[in-house]
């Protein structure tokens, strides 16, 4: 019992030390999108499997979405067009095959990272046809672009960190590019209009990109909260869980000897009785009493006492073997033992068995003509009918029990 206790004590302490572990995450804030190493790893477990099921179907979508762009590439793409179709078609072949691959539970820790990489070559690649395409063509893959950042913002809304490199990497890009690429003058009002535009654009979209970074941070703070709140919900249920285990223990069993208890045991005797009723089985008790117990107190000493009762409920316990059968401490040196399912017979054979068992522990016992610990054993048993009741089952075990007493003690009456 006392093993059991410290072992409950033990998993609540763990369970609390998590609970204000995650409490002070919460009360600090986490500004910084950055738990405990040990904490982060199981986040971004919990974050990128979450992914994982919610988004292949947007990815794929965005990918054929991209595929179907493609007919741009005939509009716009004059004698490059095959060339830049069939890029189109290997990258969108690569990303699908990609999402089949990486979308796996199994490479959890992989998936935000190649899934960031998928974005860069999608975005680079429509860098690209800008780069390849002549004015005024070209701009319409400068438009594209802006679908793209969307689309990054919106299936990686909580990871800023991927949110923010991959934007940055295909931004820094374009200017690259755009502002390095030989302008080839194509009509006065179009070069002047393209001479406005392209500082406009880049301004506006470097804007989106802070604003998608800000959105970013605020939804991956708020994905970081709920993660901390569900995990110390799940925590207190634990707790409360275990809490209502212990309560339960400790309800129904006796705190020196850890056996059942009185209560326990009047439960326990009620249901096997209705059984025995319904089954018409025998239902048997043992009642046992230690044998001189007050003067092996006044003797050893009451510390001396309590281990001895100790002994002897260590030597009872292994004969409740079966489902039902149960070993009590009934009151202060009596025990039972419920028997159900078991005859007269057979439970004066287990009674004679307990008794050896219990001289057999050699505890010395100086104020007893026997000059070791005893017991003294009281056994009854009955196929109840309706009209009986269970007390005259106790009554007849603590009948039998007395008469032990009255023929020497360390014996079996049935
Ligand atoms: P008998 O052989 O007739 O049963 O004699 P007895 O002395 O065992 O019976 P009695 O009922 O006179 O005394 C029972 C004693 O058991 C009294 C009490 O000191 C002791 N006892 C009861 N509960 C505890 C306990 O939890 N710890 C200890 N150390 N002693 C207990
Ligand atoms: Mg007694
Ligand atoms: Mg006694």
């Amino acid at each position: 019992m006392v093993s059991t206790t410290q072992l409950f004590n033990e998993q609540l302490e763990k369970l609390e030390q998590q609970i204000n572990r995650y409490q002070g995450l919460l009360s600090l804030g986490f500004k910084r999108l950055q738990f405990p190493s040990e904490i982060e790893k199981d986040y971004i477990e919990c974050s990128n499997t979450l992914f994982i099921d919610s988004s292949r179907l947007i990815l794929s979508f965005g990918i054929l979405l991209y595929l179907a762009f493609g007919f741009s590439d005939y509009a716009l793409g004059q004698e490059q067009a095959d060339m830049l179709w069939v890029v189109r078609i290997v990258i969108a072949a690569i990303m699908l095959t990609g999402i089949g691959f990486v979308f796996n539970r199994r490479l959890v820790h992989w998936v935000i990272k190649v899934t960031s990489l998928g974005m860069v070559v999608v975005g680079l690649s429509i860098v690209l046809f800008m780069y390849i395409l002549e004015e005024p063509y070209s701009y319409a893959y400068h438009l594209g672009l802006i679908p793209w950042q969307v689309f990054v913002l919106v299936s990686l809304r909580s990871y800023l960190r991927a949110i923010t490199v991959s934007s940055i990497i295909v931004y820094s890009a374009y200017i690259a590019v755009a502002y390095t690429k030989e302008y080839i003058p194509y009509h006065p009002e179009v070069d002047h209009l393209a001479y406005i535009t392209l500082p406009l654009f880049t301004a506006f979209w470097g804007l989106l990109i802070a604003m998608g970074i800000y959105l970013g941070y605020q939804i991956e703070k708020s994905a970081r909260m709920g993660y901390v709140k569900n995990r110390l919900l799940s925590l207190d249920a634990q707790r409360l869980t275990l809490l209502s285990e212990e309560l339960h223990l400790l309800s129904t069993t006796d705190s020196l000897t850890g056996l059942s208890n009185r209560r326990h045991f009047e439960h326990c005797f009620d249901l096997e009785w209705r059984r025995a009723v319904r089954t018409q089985d025998s239902i048997a008790l043992i009642m046992i009493d230690i044998d001189h117990f007050k003067k092996y107190n006044d003797f050893y000493g009451h510390q001396s006492g309590d281990k001895c009762l100790r002994q002897v409920c260590t030597a009872l316990q292994s004969y409740a073997q079966r489902s039902g059968e149960l070993v009590v401490r009934y009151g202060g040196e009596e025990f039972l033992v419920l028997l159900p399912r078991m005859t007269l017979a057979s439970a004066q054979a287990i009674a004679e068995n307990i008794c050896r068992k219990v001289r057999g522990l050699n505890i010395s016992h100086a104020q007893s003509n026997e000059q070791y610990v005893t017991i003294s054993l009281g056994v009854a048993a009955m196929v109840p009918s309706m009209s009986d009741n269970e007390e005259n089952l106790l009554r007849d075990a603590d009948r039998c029990l007395y008469q032990a007493k009255a023929e020497g003690r360390n014996c079996v009456v049935s």
